[in-house]
């Protein structure tokens, strides 16, 4: 039976469907630009907040949620949660929705990311917490940035239909992730993809 701890890899909707996310921001440098190139290209994104980068630049959760994208949460402190009882998880996650609705009063936090892909028992709490678990199919692994033409290549290569694809937009210099998105969403278009929110919200 599928359950709402399940997590969730998959964009919403049928055939030739993706979804972006973007992790460990808000990160001024980098997000105030990819927010531009969203724009520009009419794509809505879900943002994995890292709490203590939200408390750094609420201002910059504001502009995220302002634009329309989704929010999420991706823990406090980024620890591996899989190492914690599901009680210090629960305190943690609690605190990084208290701290994006510092910043953004009302917020809708749809999701939970796990740092490191470390779930331990994370998705039970966050389920109880009313966050759908969202996981991923395609890493391009831009923490250790490539180059743009190398990320370019990984996301044109690897989107598969209903993808739900994982990048950074915080955590460091994530400006070649960026270019890479403003390179790549013309041609997925070309190719008949739509992007969409991950499914389960
Ligand atoms: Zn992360």
């Amino acid at each position: 039976m599928p359950s709402y701890a399940d997590i969730i890899d998959s964009a919403r909707g049928h055939g030739d469907v993706v979804s972006f996310t973007f992790d460990d921001g808000p990160n001024p440098a980098d997000t105030l630009r990819l927010l531009d190139v969203l724009r520009e290209h009419h794509v809505k994104a879900v943002f994995c907040l890292w709490g203590d980068h939200v408390e750094q630049h609420p201002d910059v959760v504001r502009r995220i949620a302002a634009a329309g994208h989704t929010l999420s949460n991706h823990s406090m402190h980024h620890d591996d949660l899989s190492a914690l009882t599901p009680e210090q998880i629960r305190a943690d996650l609690e605190q990084a929705s208290a701290a994006i609705r510092r910043a953004v009063p009302h917020a809708r936090i749809p999701y939970f990311r796990a740092p490191f892909g470390a779930w331990g028992g994370s998705p039970q709490v966050a389920a109880s917490l009313g966050m759908r678990p969202l996981g991923w199919r395609l890493a391009i692994t831009d923490w250790e940035p490539p180059g743009t033409e190398e990320l370019a290549r990984r996301l044109l290569d690897g989107v598969t239909p209903g993808a739900v694809v994982l990048m950074h937009d915080g955590g460091g210099d994530r400006s070649q992730t960026v270019d890479a998105v403003d390179q790549v969403i013309p041609v997925l278009k070309s190719r008949g993809y739509r992007f969409t929110l991950p499914e389960g919200c």
